[in-house]
């Protein structure tokens, strides 16, 4: 049995558990990881979104940055695949729903997102509507940019690290 199992209260709590209206409930975004096995919908647009280059995102995700879009969990039912999902914590280094914790399906192992406490960063590129929705799932900024492993030019403000709190850095 593996560890994420052995306490399986999260499945109780948004996002895994819709407790809202599901009648009222409008899909805006559906996410699928690569295989298909995990699906869900979110009916509320992102409350931003962000490009990340730190060093941890560039080896978790294996890519030299992760763009991610926040919602509230509040705004996201699961619709397939619950079981299938193993989380990961890495300040623990632990498969443990222990948050905030990066979630992963088990069968394909595509990252879903980075679940925090009240909020979750989705990975736009999951959404069937990525090509229509563009405009508003596109970052306000860079964050980590003096970690950064290609440079970007696109006018965006780029954060030395977190945004607002860390000087900007020029083109
Ligand atoms: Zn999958
Ligand atoms: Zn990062």
């Amino acid at each position: 049995m593996e560890a994420s199992n052995t306490n399986t209260s999260w499945k109780d709590k948004p996002p895994y558990a819709f407790t809202g209206e599901s009648k009222s409930f409008k899909a805006k975004y559906s996410a699928q990881c690569y295989c298909g096995s995990v699906q869900y919908e979110i009916n509320d647009d992102p409350v931003d979104s962000t490009y990340c280059h730190c060093k941890g995102c560039q080896r978790l995700q294996g890519a030299p940055l992760q763009w991610a879009s926040i919602f509230h969990k509040s705004s996201i039912r699961f619709t397939k695949g619950v079981d299938q999902l193993i989380f990961y914590n890495n300040s623990t280094n632990k498969q443990t729903h222990e948050l905030p914790c990066k979630v992963y399906c088990r069968d394909c192992r595509t990252p879903l997102a980075d679940e925090g406490r009240n909020m979750w960063l989705a990975f736009p590129m999951l959404f069937k509507q990525f090509d229509e929705m563009k405009e508003k799932l596109r970052p306000s900024c860079h964050l980590f940019y003096g970690q950064r492993c290609v440079d970007i030019k696109d006018g965006l403000p780029k954060f030395e690290g977190h945004k607002n709190k860390s000087q900007q850095i020029q083109e």
